[in-house]
């Protein structure tokens, strides 16, 4: 049997040959359920590792969404093993962490650019949709080490059979592969086949406000300019119950803006999808009170790409696989936004999932090989998880008891990068 760290470490070694150099694999056939962040890291690692990739996506991408996204030094730190630089694409350092209270009095400032320098690979702020596209590209363009992945969207997949492996296409169509991958995101259907029932998400009590505005235009204003003067900042302004998170993204032209609060006053009811719409009016309602600076600030957003987004949870599951189906990422573990590790998790299911299925890997191993990359992966995930939970339930406990500045060492750290 392949138990624990010993069988993951040989895994690792057979990966790299002990040399640095990749050895052949078995070249499964692999369907990944869903090309989100997760789905499409998994593809890219294991068609370097000799797999076939076929994904299925439900949407066209023709209007791919998102705003900031954080790349901490453990995510970063696969993206690059795997060749994907996101300064390519406009990420830029996290340089600063500025605290102030909403009445606008600055509680906390630290550097991080020495930290930056300290940790193997640099925090990056990218913007999601940039992130995404750089991923889609290196998952299935024709040069490059392995087959192209097969990136099929309009393609919804309503069904799995875990033990066959196939996956069945809202067109009636039926696939057969190896094994599957459902990275299908929070509202996953591929959890319900390995809980072998419905698992219900619910509301982690908060909501979130997301917008971006130039970084130029919060220059220009000179009342609000004092938040954009220097690049790589992230300002949080906590309340007692809510917080604004303000960082810079795309080559720190832009700010992304998250804003958290009691569901009960989310603006429009909240909504459990990426793309509801929100008012200036709502969101200043919500706000009211906090420094007419930083309302200011708020005000600048563009009334038309308002979004307001619901932070749910779920129980956590008791496993992540059944017979030839894993789950990975938010399927496996929906993470709320408070620690920025959602993609940062979903990456690293991604890679140890190509870790667990390099070397002579054989068809009759697949089930132990994907429970090993369960067993390498629940506990660190859904410890990150939870620290992201207590980071959004007591906002000013959090503010009080440095968790965010604990977190930023915690993610950051040599000891996880290398992990
Ligand atoms: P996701 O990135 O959620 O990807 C899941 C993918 O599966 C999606 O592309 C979805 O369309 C597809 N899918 C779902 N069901 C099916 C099905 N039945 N058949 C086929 N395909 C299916 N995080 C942030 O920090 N900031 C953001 O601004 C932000 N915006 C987001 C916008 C969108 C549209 C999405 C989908 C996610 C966003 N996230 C954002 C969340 C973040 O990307 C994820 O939480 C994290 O990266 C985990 O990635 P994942 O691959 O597990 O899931």
């Amino acid at each position: 049997g392949l138990n624990g760290t010993d069988a993951a470490s040989k895994y690792a070694n057979s990966a790299s040959g002990g040399n640095g150099t990749v050895q052949p694999a078995s070249g499964f056939k692999v369907l990944v359920v869903g090309a989100g962040i997760g789905g499409l890291t998994a593809a890219i690692a294991l068609r370097q590792q000799g797999h076939e990739v076929l994904i299925f996506e439900q949407s066209k991408f023709n209007n791919e969404l998102g705003a900031a996204i954080h790349l901490a030094p453990n995510s970063n730190g696969v993206l690059r093993r795997l060749g994907i630089f996101a300064e390519d694409f406009g990420a830029n350092p996290m340089q600063a962490l500025t605290e102030y209270t909403p009445e606008g009095e600055c509680t906390k400032h630290i550097d991080l650019d020495g930290p930056n320098k300290m940790w193997q690979h640099p925090w990056l702020l990218a913007h999601r949709v940039h992130l995404h596209d750089a991923l889609k590209k290196a998952a299935t363009r024709p040069e490059g080490q392995g087959k192209p992945a097969e990136l099929h969207t309009s393609n919804r997949v309503i069904d799995v059979d875990p033990e066959a492996a196939t996956i069945t296409l809202e067109n009636g169509e039926t696939i057969q592969g190896d094994f599957v991958i459902g990275s299908d995101g929070v509202r996953s259907v591929t959890r319900k086949k390995v809980a072998g029932r419905d698992v219900n998400l619910f509301s982690s009590g908060k909501s979130a406000f997301r917008f971006m505005i130039t970084r130029q235009s919060a220059l220009d204003d000179p009342i609000t300019a004092k938040f954009a003067q220097s690049p790589g900042e992230l300002i949080i302004w906590f309340g007692t119950d809510r917080r604004i998170v303000m960082y810079p993204t795309t080559n720190n032209t832009q700010l992304n803006f998250v804003c958290i609060h009691p569901d009960s006053e989310s603006g429009a009811g909240g909504a459990d999808t990426w793309s509801q719409k929100t008012s200036l009016e709502e969101m200043t309602k919500v706000y009211e009170g906090f420094d007419p600076a930083m309302i200011a600030l708020i005000s600048k957003a563009d009334k038309d790409s308002l979004k307001a987004w619901k932070l749910m949870d779920m129980e956590t599951l008791p496993t992540w696989v059944r017979g030839k189906l894993a789950l990975l990422g938010d399927a496996a573990h929906p993470f709320t936004p408070h620690q920025g590790q959602g993609g940062g998790q979903a990456i690293e299911d991604a890679i140890s999932m190509a870790v667990v299925f390099s070397g002579d890997a054989k068809k009759e191993e697949i089930n132990e090989r994907l429970n090993l990359y369960e067993k390498i992966r629940k506990e660190r995930a859904e410890t990150i998880q939870e620290y992201s939970r207590i980071a959004g339930s007591d906002i000013k406990a959090v503010g009080q008891n440095n968790m965010q500045t604990y977190t930023v060492y915690n993610f950051g750290h040599d000891e996880y990068d290398n992990s």
